[in-house]
């Protein structure tokens, strides 16, 4: 199941494997052999702190990290805590903590671009001393009226030729707040015809008096992105600023700001951002199910998040890998989630030690097994690693099987348990059912087997076949636990391009999430940590739930064990 992994054909068939070199590559390539930036490899990773990581960031994480340590560079963790209207010291925390657990280190560098706002301030300065900023006055409405449409020029602001001396004395009473929100920008001057409406005159400040969660009141003039951001880049010795595609039309500014300044100039680089089938990714949206309700928060093991797939059991070697295997594109596309799924699967099909539950538990009672009697078998842990052993497994006259693995009047090709029918228990015995026994209602609630002694691990018939192989928990030895398994979050593949007027959130599945109570877990899961993750035989992989207490362990399905991608990727 691990060979043979298909190329994703969205990645333009780059490869992202260190060795083979993607377009980002080739720039870098390039510059060390021109010597541009001395040979050094410096990137940065810049979320802003308003919302938890998701499965997006982490492409990005990987890609300035892995760069960094492919070419013996370093990479920043950087807080682009520019707009303190929607930034939160929580989400400081939890970028941390995630990039963190995905196996990355920026050692010392941990920077916030609001220490850089002195800094910042004296740049804007220093650019409207060249008489490349002014003051302006408009609104901004009014700023958005007079910027013109791609195909015609704005109309200059009637603020732009102010004198050097006027827009100083203004830029020092803005920040020291003698105006009102919004009533003055600083603003750029370069060129309201340009073809570039990036170009027209972009605003560089903004008058907010908000309290910032690093500066309090210090401020109440903020940056904007592309003032910030080129400059941050530059401060830090960035030498590649790798960013997503929207980001395309924002780079003559970027290179304008910092030539105008004559400072340090990274190369900025844009790549695709990753889109993935069945989920959002924009953060308004994440915050929107977590504040409306639809999931339980930022780590609902159905969140896109880093704190959901971890919650979810998802480890950080399957995210990584599934970064390298899309890669990176200049072309923006959707990624199928159930590349994702491929991904854990194969790393938990590794090292997930293997266990034996019953989700929707029927009794199995074995008539001729004696009363009292209890057999220890000897359960392969992992039969991918031999060298994980095997465990000892109580077996009995009463058992658990799977609800589904009896049928009363099955079809032809129903290779479980059925009246008359032989199946194997895992690692035990043949039985054979002889009765069911049901309820008043009419529903099956016992089955009724017999089993042959000599069919056992060293019986003259343990290796006779049978039509199927099911797997049972001895009730006298089984814990009780609650399993949640999930589905799609959403119905739709792409639920973010609902059209005008349908809100994405009608495309939420009512049945993402399916708990299930009174499941019976094999005596040795007694006493699981959240965190451990495990297959359960037949059923998927399963990762223990912060939820747990001593007396009930909580399992949230990861994935299930049947590998979609491989169909999908057959049929392509
Ligand atoms: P916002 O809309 O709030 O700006 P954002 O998703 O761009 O959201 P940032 O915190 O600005 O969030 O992102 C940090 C870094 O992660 C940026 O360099 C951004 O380009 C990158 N990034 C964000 N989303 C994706 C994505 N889906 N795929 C790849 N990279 C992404
Ligand atoms: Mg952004």
């Amino acid at each position: 199941m691990t060979a043979d992994i298909p190329q994703v054909g969205q990645t333009n068939g780059e490869s992202a494997s260190p060795a083979a070199s993607n377009f980002i590559d080739e720039v870098i390539q390039e510059h060390n052999r021109s010597g541009r930036f001395g040979g050094r490899v410096h990137t940065r990773f810049p979320p802003e702190p308003n919302g938890y990581l998701h499965i997006g960031h982490a492409k990005s994480i990987c890609l300035n990290f892995g760069i960094a340590e492919r070419y013996g560079g370093l990479c920043n963790l950087r807080f682009d805590d520019t707009n303190p209207v929607t930034e939160d010291v929580e989400y400081v925390d939890s970028i941390q903590e995630d990039v963190r657990w995905l196996g990355f280190s920026w050692d010392d560098r941990l920077y916030f671009a609001s220490d850089y706002f002195e800094r910042l301030y004296e740049y804007a300065v220093a650019l409207i001393r060249k008489g490349k900023a002014y003051v302006c006055d408009l609104t901004a409405e009014q700023i958005a009226a007079a910027r013109g449409t791609p195909t015609r020029p704005g109309r200059e602001s009637p603020y732009r030729n102010r004198s050097v001396e006027e827009n100083l004395d203004l830029f020092a009473r803005m920040r020291n707040g003698e105006f009102p929100d919004g009533s003055r920008t600083l603003r750029a001057k370069i060129d309201m015809a340009s073809p570039n409406m990036h170009m027209r005159d972009p605003v560089l400040y903004r008058i907010v008096h908000v309290r910032h969660h690093r500066t309090g009141d210090a401020w109440c003039i903020y940056p904007m992105y592309d003032f910030a951001h080129c400059l941050s880049d530059s401060i830090e010795g960035i030498t590649h600023s790798i960013c997503t595609l929207e980001f395309e039309v924002h780079r003559p500014l970027y290179d304008w700001i910092l030539d105008e300044l004559g400072v340090h100039h990274p190369q900025q680089i844009e790549f695709a951002r990753l889109n993935m089938s069945y989920t959002v990714m924009s953060k308004r949206k994440l915050l929107r199910l977590v504040r409306e309700g639809y999931v339980r928060g930022w780590d609902d093991p159905r969140m896109p998040t880093i704190c959901g797939l971890r919650r979810r059991g998802y480890t950080p070697e399957s995210i990584r890998a599934f970064a390298e295997r899309i890669g990176v594109a200049k072309r923006d596309t959707v990624i199928d989630v159930a590349l994702l799924e491929y991904s854990v699967r194969e790393d938990l099909n590794k090292r997930a030690p293997r266990r034996m539950v019953v989700l929707r538990p029927l009794k199995l009672v074995i008539e001729n097994y004696p009363e009292g009697r209890v057999e220890t078998v000897h359960a392969l842990n992992n039969p991918e690693d031999p060298s994980a052993g095997t465990r000892p497994v109580e077996f009995s006259r009463t058992l658990w099987i799977e609800r589904d693995d009896f049928m009363e009047n099955p079809p032809r090709k129903f290779h479980r348990l059925s009246p008359g029918s032989e199946v194997r228990l895992r690692y035990a015995y043949l039985v054979s059912c002889t009765d069911i026994v049901k309820d008043a209602k009419g529903d099956i609630v016992e089955i009724r087997c017999t089993y042959d002694p000599e069919s056992g691990p060293g019986g003259k018939n343990a290796d006779r076949r049978a039509r199927g192989t099911i797997h049972w928990v001895s009730a006298g030895h089984a814990v009780d636990g609650e399993v949640r398994l999930y589905d799609r979050l959403f119905n739709v593949p792409d639920p973010a391009d609902a059209p005008e007027g349908v809100d994405f959130v009608s495309y939420l599945n009512p049945d993402s999430l399916e708990t299930l109570i009174g499941c019976k877990l094999e005596s040795s899961l007694a006493g699981v940590v959240p965190g451990e993750r495990f297959q359960f035989e037949r059923l998927g992989y399963f990762c223990v739930d912060p939820d747990t207490t001593p007396a009930l362990p909580v399992f949230n399905r990861t994935v299930g064990l049947k590998d979609t991608w491989g169909k999908i990727a057959g049929k392509a």
